[in-house]
């Protein structure tokens, strides 16, 4: 049975008429017409008032997120009404009647510039109608501690509202639960909050969409999970961590950890403090081991400035370092560069093009596909990151 509601409402200063039913939304004004599809709208909320009530209509159209506001005297009746006639559409797509979208959403407010609960508040509109459980952390870890003993029975998804360090809290939470198998088949998602947001950057790339948060929210609503290629990783002492996004040793990983003193400046403290880096260059013994394509082990001894095992195309919002990699290809990207072949300059000019990818062009950066490698260090000085948070061995 199709509902119909409409109403005479006020759209930038016109009197239009607007009708809702369950085949689609239509929207008169006096001098054009819109309408929109069922599956553009993605809810409608009431605004804090104005002098008059006000609600907004909330579309998704063409890769972009539009708010169209309307004045009328019964904001607070349409929004019902558009949320009940979006329940009633996604039943009828499906034979059953669906169950509410239920999340839990890990929000961070230390984590990037301090805005994780600003951005949630700017995307929370998408989530109306969804059953919401909203944790905001208070230490390090407790994203982990909730994840591991979270009922998941029935979640759509756990939404991470911080970068990529709460994500790898999460990950791992789901990797220690007694059911960690089915565990790890939870939906996750970023909604990017933090300084480095590679999780969100990366799937963005993958899925086509233009880098915006609310393009993160719909994919969040409305995307289709897909599997996720995690790296076991075995440290000597037999502890394990999995990892969604990278390993990094040596110049990357000390910038990600000694920038932290820089915070306040959001992404840009990898570039500010890199260059100090740069300039007080450090060389690191290891030998590198991987499996290559054709299944051949291969051995590299030496000193390097350079080490990341990437799984993602992204390790930061705009570093696009490993642009042959992608989250299900079940592979790792193997990026390394022998101080032999390169200086400061050299590593320099890796650095400066890999905002656009164009760093896979000089010759003294390796390129690896492999689904197994191994890192040993000489020293215990050089530090490990995984997915940007240290790791001790
Ligand atoms: P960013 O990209 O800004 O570094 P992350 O998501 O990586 O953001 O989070 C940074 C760190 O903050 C993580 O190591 C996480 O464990 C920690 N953390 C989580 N909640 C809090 C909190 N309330 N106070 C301080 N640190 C926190
Ligand atoms: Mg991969």
């Amino acid at each position: 049975m199709a509902s119909i509601y409409h109403g005479q409402v006020s759209y930038q200063h016109q009197t239009c008429f607007l009708s809702a039913f369950l085949t689609g939304i239509e929207l008169t004004l006096p001098h054009e017409s819109l309408s929109f599809a069922w599956s553009e709208v993605l809810g409608a909320v009431e605004e804090p008032p104005l002098l008059h009530p006000v609600f907004s209509l909330l579309l998704y159209r063409q890769s972009h997120f539009q708010r169209l506001t309307f004045l009328c005297e019964d904001a607070k009746m349409w929004v019902a009404q558009v949320q009940t006639l979006l329940l009633e559409r996604r039943s009828a797509e499906s034979s059953e009647r669906p169950p509410r979208k239920r999340y839990l959403v890990l929000i961070n407010p230390a984590s990037g510039k301090g805005q994780a609960i600003a951005r949630w508040s700017q995307i929370y509109p998408f989530f109306e109608g969804c059953v919401l459980d909203i944790v905001v952390t208070q230490r390090s870890l407790q994203a982990m501690d909730v994840v591991r003993d979270y009922n998941l029975e029935g979640l759509t998804a756990i939404l991470v509202v911080s970068g990529d360090g709460l994500m790898h809290e999460v990950i791992n939470g789901l990797g220690k639960r007694f059911d960690w198998e089915k565990a790890l088949k939870t939906p996750v998602f970023l909604l990017p909050g933090g300084s480095g947001n590679a999780f969100s950057a990366s799937i963005l790339y993958e899925s086509q969409l233009p880098p915006t948060l609310e393009n993160c929210a719909y994919l969040a609503l409305k995307g289709e999970a897909r599997p996720l290629d995690l790296i076991k990783v075995v440290f000597e002492s037999g502890r394990t961590v999995y990892s969604f996004l990278s390993v990094t040793w040596s110049y990357i990983a000390d910038v990600d950890v000694e920038s932290e003193f820089l915070r306040f400046l959001g992404g840009w403290r990898f570039y500010i403090y890199g260059i100090w880096r740069l300039i007080r260059l450090k060389r690191y013994q290891g030998t590198v081991i991987y499996v290559d394509e054709g299944g051949l082990q291969r051995v590299q001894r030496g000193s390097f400035v350079y080490f990341a095992a990437c799984n993602m195309p992204f390790l930061g919002e705009s570093a696009f370092i490993a642009p042959r990699s992608r989250s299900d290809d079940g592979y790792s990207d193997l990026l390394l560069v022998n101080s032999s072949q390169a200086g400061r300059y050299r590593l320099a000019r890796i650095l400066l093009t890999e905002d656009s990818g164009n760093h896979l062009h000089y010759p003294e950066l390796e390129y690896y596909k492999t689904r197994k490698w191994a890192l040993l260090p000489d020293t215990r000085t050089g530090r490990i990151c995984i997915d940007g948070e240290v790791r001790d061995t």
